[in-house]
């Protein structure tokens, strides 16, 4: 492929279904590296993206943000990287660098986030994109291109409010087993915490248990949820979908934490949050220290995504299936022959 010439998979307007998309390269920068994608997770914020739920989108719009690749051309100062190495890179593509949050190590939280995804200007579902060499990781080997491809957005998503809330936490609740919730499992576990799943699909027990849960309550049963009462130090929520809060918060122990990572609709009793000074926060992302991290625990632990392979020319069925929330647990879409590493 011509560097001058990529071909992508763009939606051309506002929940539009994608279509083949040629584009002229972005021109690397000094700390810039191209990467010739063989793989990339399908997240459900490109699908937020897709819809500009988030108002930020700009079309035509190249979804895709769970890549791995191989690096193909290197900036001038982009010099921890060379050609041919294989590298991951998540939802963030790059940062001002010189912001207080960066300064502080914390990139996720630059002031000009908007303009820092990997997806400006074009994203993953591509045969190339253009990254800040600094936000492309070096991946262990032992981890295939395939699984990588999910740690990059959903895996150091739930690893990092694990790390950062739940040191002194014994018992963690993972609400919602899907894709971010079935890494959460598994993080929290080889973490070493007492991990409840919990969610509304019953059928989904069987393989909560076998990511490492070591419980399983059902949202539906209001005897389940009346016996966890004030059972968690920390309810970490995956889930994108309506939830009944106040049935949620009679779970959590007093003083303790509730922390979003997914973009559900939320609606709280101020009573039970101020009489039990419990807390709601939010989490996003994870800085390049904890992305780096994460990588190293989940070879070490074997921290296994459960995907479907699909060719990236099938890209608007994957799209169905992540809308019918049918993926299990998530789509990894592959450029070239699906289940080689090109
Ligand atoms: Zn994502
Ligand atoms: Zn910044």
């Amino acid at each position: 492929m011509s560097n001058s010439n990529i071909l992508g998979y763009a939606a051309k307007a506002i929940g539009q279904s994608l279509e083949p998309f040629t584009y002229e390269s972005p021109k690397l920068g000094e700390h810039d590296v191209r990467v010739d994608v063989t793989h990339c997770g399908f997240c459900h914020t490109d699908i937020h993206a897709i819809d500009d739920y988030y108002g930020i989108t700009t079309y035509p719009f190249v979804p895709g943000h769970e890549i791995v690749g191989y690096v193909s051309e290197v900036g001038r100062e982009a010099c921890e990287l060379k050609k041919g190495d294989r590298v991951g890179i998540g939802w963030q593509g790059r940062s001002c660098m010189k912001c207080e949050w960066c300064l502080k190590g914390e990139e996720q939280l630059c002031y000009d986030i908007v303009d820092s995804g990997t997806w400006v200007p074009y994203g993953g579902f591509s045969s190339s994109v253009v990254v800040d060499s600094r936000f492309a990781y070096q991946l262990p080997e032992a981890i295939s291109s395939e699984l990588a491809a999910v740690l990059m957005c959903a895996g150091v998503t739930v690893f990092s409010p694990l790390r950062r809330y739940a040191a002194e936490s014994l018992k963690i609740g993972v609400i919602g087993v899907g894709g971010l919730g079935h890494l959460a499992i598994q993080f929290a576990h080889a973490l070493g915490y007492d991990v409840t799943a919990i969610s509304s699909s019953h059928e989904k027990k069987d393989q909560a248990l076998a990511f490492g849960a070591d419980s399983f309550i059902d949202l539906n049963d209001k005897t389940q949820l009346r016996q966890a009462e004030y059972g968690f130090d920390l309810l970490l929520c995956t889930a994108n979908s309506k939830l009944n809060w106040e049935r949620l918060m009679t779970i959590l122990k007093k003083n303790a934490r509730l922390v979003l990572v997914g973009f559900p609709d939320v609606s709280f009793n101020s009573t039970d949050l101020v009489a039990h000074q419990l807390s709601i926060a939010g989490s996003f992302l994870g800085n390049r220290a904890t992305m780096r991290e994460m990588l190293q625990f989940a070879q070490k632990h074997n921290i296994k995504p459960m995907i479907e392979l699909m060719p990236m020319t099938r890209v608007n069925e994957a799209i169905q299936r992540v809308r019918q929330n049918k993926a299990r647990y998530r789509i990894v879409l592959v450029n070239g022959t699906v289940g080689v590493d090109i």
